[in-house]
């Protein structure tokens, strides 16, 4: 699948607590075979997930998830589904077989030291939705315009799908306070005053009161993520967020001794029944990580 990083990158680690975010697609999918010119969609295998949380936010197709916290949800665009990691849970997520096209992202919001212990939890909902000017925004995370996502969220933060038509041009209200990252995945867009090309993410530093989005002769579709600085130092290595080189090696041997190699259901990262079984973990590095951010 077509999957492009904006972040974590060289120069920017985070935004706000958004540590992490894959846009992908969209990609064709045709189910049972690779050559039917696309692709097989979403398969991944039970993996896990420490001190973070995941959001899954889709534009087209329907996505199935399962965790070890006992969670089976489907979602549809215009839902979200957060996974609050903690001290560690397993998940899969696989696009259903009535998905034609898959486009949308995956983000991850680093937990804060005081929240990245605590026991694993699963939230769905549907996304309160306003409009500003011709544009639609739709509010998976914080709040914006007036409507509050019911997320949990542990550090200020906000995320927005905004659809915007062409020829318009849209006031958004910022919190000074926030830094801002706009993903652009269709579309003209200028982003205060400067052309962002699709699958590209135009930055903003804390202080100011609005972001102004224009659109050109095509409507667009944009992300917008941002969030109080996050000032706690991470090490992000696979699907583990920790604070060091040692804890992340921790939670690698953990994940394979109890899952991979071991078959225990009870340990922190519990249990996903999956046809193929769990994904081990890639080797650590030979260097130490280091901490970033
Ligand atoms: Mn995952």
């Amino acid at each position: 699948m077509n999957v492009r990083r904006t972040i974590p990158r060289i120069g920017r680690t985070t935004i706000g607590a958004w540590c992490f975010l894959d846009h992908y697609g969209p990609n064709l999918v045709s189910t049972g075979s690779t050559n039917e010119g696309g692709d097989v969609g979403m398969a991944v295998p039970p993996h896990p997930h420490t001190g973070l949380q995941t959001v899954s936010w889709l534009f087209e197709g329907e996505i199935e998830h399962y965790d070890s916290v006992g969670s089976h949800q489907l979602i549809n665009p215009g839902e979200v589904n957060l996974m609050t990691a903690g001290r560690g849970i397993q998940h899969v997520e696989v696009s259903t077989p009535a998905t034609k096209r898959l486009h949308g992202v995956q983000l991850w919001v680093a937990l804060p030291d005081s929240a990245r212990h605590g026991l694993p939890f699963f939230e769905h909902h549907v996304a309160p939705r306003v409009s500003v000017g011709g544009a639609s925004v739709t509010v998976f995370v914080g709040d914006m315009l007036g409507v509050t996502a019911p997320t949990t969220v542990f550090t200020p933060l906000v995320g927005a799908e905004i659809v915007i038509p062409a020829g318009e041009r849209i006031e958004l209200p910022a919190n000074p306070e926030f830094e801002y990252g706009v993903l652009v995945d269709s579309g003209d867009v200028v982003v205060n005053g400067e052309v962002v090309e699709p699958a590209h993410l135009a930055y903003a530093p804390t202080g100011a009161h609005t972001i102004v989005v224009e659109t050109g002769d095509q409507p667009a579709r944009v992300l917008l993520i941002g969030g109080v600085p996050f000032t706690e130092k991470l090490v992000m290595w696979w699907n583990f967020v920790g604070r060091d080189h040692d804890e992340i090696e921790a939670f690698r041997a953990r994940w394979q001794s109890e899952v991979v190699d071991g078959g225990d259901r009870e340990g922190d990262f519990g249990f996903v029944p999956y046809p193929t079984g769990p994904l081990p973990a890639p080797e650590m590095p030979t260097v130490r990580l280091r901490a970033r951010g």
